[in-house]
């Protein structure tokens, strides 16, 4: 599909992406950076890619493919940095998980005769690095492509077809509508699993070790998300920072409701609510998004071996 694909960062996300298109076979080439010299020595030893190189200039050299996996904070830099040494006709994309920041901060510096084609995998894990990549990570995931308005058609059907290729769906919408969709699906519940894991920590009546000693399924779940990479989410807070103000405006007079209920004791109001939102469950397995599995699939331990007598 390209003769040389140019991935900037190497963590998750861009191990992931090399690991995939390697699998399917969607490049002659990969060529892969990564800003420190640890992480770059890594992906060397990892094998996984054709080339490693010490520069984004020298990464994107010839490239027809260029895919920024980096911090959100740090695509407009990058962006600037890679500009002059971007080949004419190449598609320049990203995967940040804020797409109307990215286009406001990468736009101005891509020259004219470039692609520039937005996209946001909705697909990952708490880990980071090198090492956590998987080339399964985007089967049956949602990719948002953002074109700007004018975008040249064919090159954004050339990225579609490169995601569909390493198992995305692929659906297309304005920087602003995916950000405001993420906020509520994405960012929103990190800021929850953030404060709450947080709160738990410093409480006073309740030690801490009591906390993860008897952490039941509710607040085990949520500290899988509160460990997600902290320079990845301090830049995804900055960056959305408006649609995430707005949803936490709605959220806040939501628990406010719920707050009242258990005050009040209106139990039929907690019930109506917890059924409602039981559906939503079902929903998400019903389209394939999670499995139905009971308690996300876990393996249970065994029981003891009765004791003889
Ligand atoms: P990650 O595992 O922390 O990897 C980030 C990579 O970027 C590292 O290789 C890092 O190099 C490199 N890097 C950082 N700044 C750089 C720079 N200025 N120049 C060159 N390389 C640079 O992060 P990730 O989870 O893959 O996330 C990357 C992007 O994907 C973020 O924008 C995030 O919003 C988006 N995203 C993440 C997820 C998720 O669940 N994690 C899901 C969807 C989208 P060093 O290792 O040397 O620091």
């Amino acid at each position: 599909m390209f003769a040389r694909v140019a991935l900037i960062g190497f963590g998750l996300i861009g191990g992931s992406i090399a690991r995939a298109a390697r699998a399917q076979g969607l490049a002659k080439e990969i060529v892969a950076t990564a800003r420190s010299e640890k992480s770059r020595q890594r992906v060397r030893e990892l094998a996984v890619v054709d080339r490693v190189v010490e520069t984004n200039a020298e990464a994107v050299k010839d490239a027809d493919l260029v895919i920024l996996c980096i911090p959100v904070g740090d695509c407009g830099r990058v962006a600037e940095e890679i500009a002059p040494h971007l080949k004419p006709g190449a598609i320049i994309s990203d995967v940040g998980s804020v797409k109307g920041a990215v286009v406001r901060e990468m736009e101005p510096h891509l020259p004219k005769g470039v692609h520039f084609v937005p996209a946001h995998p909705v697909a990952g894990t708490e880990h980071s690095g090198p090492d956590s990549g998987f080339a399964e990570l985007f089967v049956n995931r949602w990719c948002i492509l953002t074109p700007p308005e004018g975008s040249d058609a064919a090159a954004v059907e050339k990225l579609q077809a490169f995601w569909a290729a390493i198992g995305a769906k692929v659906e297309v919408m304005t920087p602003d509508h995916h950000d405001l969709v993420l906020a509520i699906t994405s960012h929103l519940p990190h800021l929850i699993a953030y404060t709450i894991v947080g709160t738990a920590d410093e409480l006073e009546q309740v030690t801490s070790s009591e906390v993860m000693q008897f952490s039941a399924s509710g607040f085990r779940d949520f500290t899988r998300i509160a460990a997600s990479d902290p320079t990845m989410w301090r830049d995804v807070f900055l960056a959305n920072k408006d649609a995430v103000l707005e949803m936490l405006g709605t959220f806040n007079e939501d628990l406010s409701k719920l707050t009242r209920a258990i005050r009040r004791g209106d139990g039929d109001a907690l019930f109506e609510h917890f059924t409602r939102t039981r559906a939503i469950r079902r929903g998400i397995i019903q389209l394939g998004q999670d499995s139905a599995a009971p308690d996300f699939g876990r393996v249970h331990a065994s029981l003891p071996k009765p004791q003889e007598k």
